[in-house]
């Protein structure tokens, strides 16, 4: 037997139960990995409050790096105790144990530790289809990131820079504000004293971004809108203040003829060929020196509920990560 994080409900953070677990075979073509670390992202309070729905009952997390511990038939790519890490599923990444798809894996460069790994997969992945696929940034562009000194936030920092794009961040507090400047963001937007769409009209000379990545959703969809040039983007790709419903489509022709879409990371790396060049695309970057990985908070599995409170109480920044 071994210990996962269970629901079998949806609600708020204390659904979320450690419970034993029997420790399954992998079947053909499966890997079980065993944890050493486990990313926690915001995608897992949707999963946990039912705001995506999963089937009941669910294990939580979609993203961890460990040692390889057995093999199904036909696994050729990986063998007992690889280090691997995967940042897209399956569910039931908050537990001791996982089984993956193999081409859902990956080996974790020798460079990159397993917390390192554990923290980057899927944040990393979701940072760099935003900005190479979602809007492909050039040189010179300049960009509007909300919740800069989050998870995928810190990240979005250092890639901007890297790709020689200038990042306006906004962030809660002047400490946020700090850490994503020491990261990269070329500016910063104190949200919760200044007038971001007055900032960003005022940091553009008037014209706007061409595109919004905007992970906060409902609180921010109006103020992502006023910030785009004609014809932008806004990029509206999670809930964080909850979820944007009820658009009347007219809007964006008030806006300027604006673009909007609502992507999600599963829809970039559907095939395992998307998946590896994803992959290798983020470790390079950090093998390069472009990325490095804030952890700013570490929980043990047991904690889970802690790490879920703080999260959506807006006490973190950088990664959290869960150890088994
Ligand atoms: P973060 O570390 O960025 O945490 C969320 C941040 O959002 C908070 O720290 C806070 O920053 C800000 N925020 C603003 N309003 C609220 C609110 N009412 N409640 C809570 N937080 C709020 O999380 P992640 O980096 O894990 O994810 C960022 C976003 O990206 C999430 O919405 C997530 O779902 C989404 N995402 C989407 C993916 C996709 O493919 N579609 C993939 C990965 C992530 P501050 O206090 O500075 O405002």
């Amino acid at each position: 037997m071994s210990q996962a994080i269970r629901i079998h409900q949806t609600g708020g953070p204390s659904v979320m139960k450690l419970e034993p677990v029997e420790v399954t075979a992998p079947g053909p073509g499966q890997v079980r990995v065993r944890h050493e670390a486990i990313g926690v992202n915001y995608i897992d309070t949707y999963h946990r409050s039912g705001l995506y729905p999963v089937s009941l009952p669910s294990g939580i997390g979609l993203e961890a790096a460990g040692h390889v511990d057995a093999v199904g038939d036909g696994v050729t790519q990986f063998a007992l105790g690889d280090r691997v890490a995967y940042g897209n599923g399956p569910i039931g990444a908050y537990a001791e144990y996982n089984t993956v798809a193999s081409g859902r894996l990956a080996n974790i460069p020798d460079a990159v530790s397993m917390e390192e790994a554990a923290a980057i997969m899927l944040k990393g992945m979701t940072a760099r289809y935003l900005l190479k696929e979602t809007f492909p940034v050039k040189a010179g562009d300049t960009v509007l990131y909300h919740a800069a000194a989050g998870g995928v936030g810190l990240l979005m920092c250092q890639w901007a820079r890297d790709l020689g794009v200038t990042l306006i961040g906004t962030a809660s507090t002047a400490e946020k504000c700090q850490l994503a400047l020491s990261m990269g963001a070329a500016h910063m937007i104190n949200s919760s004293q200044e007038d971001v769409v007055a900032r960003v009209r005022e940091l553009t000379g008037g014209e706007g971004v061409p595109v919004v990545y905007d992970g906060v959703g409902r609180d921010t969809f109006a103020i992502s809108l006023d910030c785009l040039r004609p014809r932008g983007l806004l990029a509206s790709f999670g809930n964080a203040s909850g979820a944007v419903t009820g658009v009347e489509l007219g809007i964006l022709t008030q806006k300027g003829s604006v673009y909007v879409t609502r992507p999600s990371l599963a829809h970039y790396v559907a095939s395992d060929d998307a998946l590896a060049t994803n992959t290798a695309d983020v470790f390079d970057a950090v093998a390069r020196g472009a990325l490095s990985i804030r952890i700013n908070q570490r929980y043990a599995l047991a904690d889970a509920v802690q790490a879920h409170e703080d999260l959506e109480a807006r006490k973190t920044t950088g990664a959290s990560i869960l150890a088994p």
